[in-house]
């Protein structure tokens, strides 16, 4: 994620620098007017390079799970080059708005002149600076409803549709404003593709086409309401099911207003198209979902997703994996897909963590999954009677491979626990968060 987005970030200096330091110095102009200028640019440009990367990554690229580690990562980068975009977008607003204290500071002479266009384009530019000011308000005030983790999920998900139209905004903006020598230089060609790889992105969400090739419809085959608040779906899909790999997830729609959730396949790919999901009620459309569901009822399906594979692990690698209360849904799915060939397990270390193992949905399921595997040593660490997991009950080395899917508190503990022993294992966590 941080390698993607530094990268992008270099790139566009690189390609900025460069128009910098190869065009001819107007003559006269002062230096701090033509450093704002500059920083001007630059700002702008940095912010409208990841918001183009948002809009493309929106697109849910699947060819980009590998390179990327998954889906989940790939939102995480959605995430974080959105607020890289904003902040930028931020600072072009104040260096734009420095102009009177400027003014004040080394007086009106030596300002950079502007370009000078007349007729339709001169419109055009005016309306491409107003149309970049409304989206700048408007995207300051996303960042601030996205990282206030308060404000409702479902609230923020239909504002969040407009990002594509305040994306056309800031493009347009863009293109209208940069300086015309640009377009002959690297910048402008870095610039022409990241805002046509970014309006890509934007005509597809707003045409609603995003993961509609990988979408299966199919119906509930049954519903069950699980001790801990779970509901348990089978569902059997269409021919347009394509098959997943344990431990992938999709993005299911059971009901045409809600939209679709991201939850873990977790069951193995039985070659028949039925998959289950294993819900916890977590907000508040899980809440009574088991009550809602009915058999028969028609499922959109859309992936699979993710790359929480067994297949990745390193097969030198000592196996530590660990499941925090519903996260052991890729865990189930990975289990089974074992049950065929049990010789094929790797010799693991399985770390259950439940809030109390008498009343939990799992503990037996995976007692059960885990007996015809003995490669597989399962570890229940059970809250209620005081069994915490912390780093150093793992056993882990530099040598180990984590796999982690769970309270993202429990992950990061789990983390910091290791990294104070100076252990630094590899560690793979599925996000269940995408905002
Ligand atoms: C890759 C992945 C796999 C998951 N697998 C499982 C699973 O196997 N079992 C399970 O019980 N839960 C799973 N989740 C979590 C599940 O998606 C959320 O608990 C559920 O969507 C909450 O919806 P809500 O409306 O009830 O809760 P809300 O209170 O509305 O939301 C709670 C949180 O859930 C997330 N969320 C809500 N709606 C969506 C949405 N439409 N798209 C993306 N995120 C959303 C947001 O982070 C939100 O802050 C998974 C999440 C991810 C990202």
């Amino acid at each position: 994620m941080k390698t993607l987005i530094l990268s992008l970030l270099s790139l566009v200096t690189l390609a900025w620098g460069w128009d910098v330091f190869t065009s001819v110095a107007p003559t006269g102009v002062n230096t701090m007017w033509a450093a704002r200028q500059e920083a001007l640019h630059l700002s702008g440009l940095l912010s409208v390079a990841m918001m183009s990367l948002v809009m493309f990554l929106a697109t849910r690229p699947a060819w980009l799970e590998t390179p990327l580690g998954g889906m989940d990562r790939i939102y995480r980068t959605h995430k974080w080059a959105g607020i890289t975009a904003v902040s930028f977008a931020a600072a072009h607003w104040l260096i734009e708005m420095s102009d009177d204290t400027l003014k004040a500071l080394v007086g009106r002479e030596g300002r950079v002149n502007e370009e000078k266009f007349t007729g339709f384009l001169e419109v055009l530019r005016d309306l491409g600076e107003d149309m970049g000011e409304w989206a700048i308000y408007a995207v300051l005030a996303m960042l601030v409803i996205t990282l206030w983790k308060k404000f409702p999920y479902r609230a923020w998900s239909i504002l969040h549709q407009a990002m594509p139209v305040l994306y056309l905004m800031l493009a347009f903006h863009a293109a209208m404003l940069v300086p015309t020598d640009y377009w002959a230089q690297p910048v402008g060609i870095l610039l022409g593709a990241l805002l046509a790889g970014g309006v890509y992105g934007a005509v597809k969400s707003l045409r609603n086409a995003i993961g509609k090739s990988r979408q299966a419809t199919g119906e509930i085959v049954s519903v069950e309401r699980l001790p801990g608040d779970v509901c348990a779906v089978r569902c059997h899909l269409n021919q347009d099911w394509r098959g997943h790999r344990a431990g992938q997830f999709a993005f299911v729609t059971f009901e045409g207003k809600e939209g679709a959730h991201p939850f873990t396949i977790a069951s193995a790919d039985r070659g028949e198209r039925t998959i289950d999901f294993q819900i916890k009620a977590l907000g508040d459309y899980t809440r009574g979902l088991a009550g809602r569901l009915q058999v028969g009822q028609t499922v959109r399906v859309e992936g699979p997703y993710g790359r929480f594979e067994l297949a990745r692990r390193k097969p030198k690698a000592h196996q530590i994996w660990i499941a925090g209360g519903i996260g052991v849904t890729p865990f189930l799915a990975w289990l089974e897909s074992l049950q065929a060939n049990p010789q094929q397990a790797p010799t693991a270390d399985f770390h259950y963590c439940t809030r109390n193992q008498a009343a939990d949905t799992f503990a037996q399921h995976l007692t059960t999954l885990c007996a015809t595997l003995p490669s597989v040593r399962l570890h229940i660490h059970d809250a209620s009677r005081g069994a915490r997991l912390t780093a150093d009950t793992l056993a882990a080395t530099d040598k180990s491979e984590i796999w982690f899917c769970g309270p993202a508190g429990l992950g990061n503990a789990l983390r910091n626990g290791l990294k104070s022993m100076g252990v630094i294992p590899r560690f793979h966590q599925e996000a269940f968060e995408m905002r």
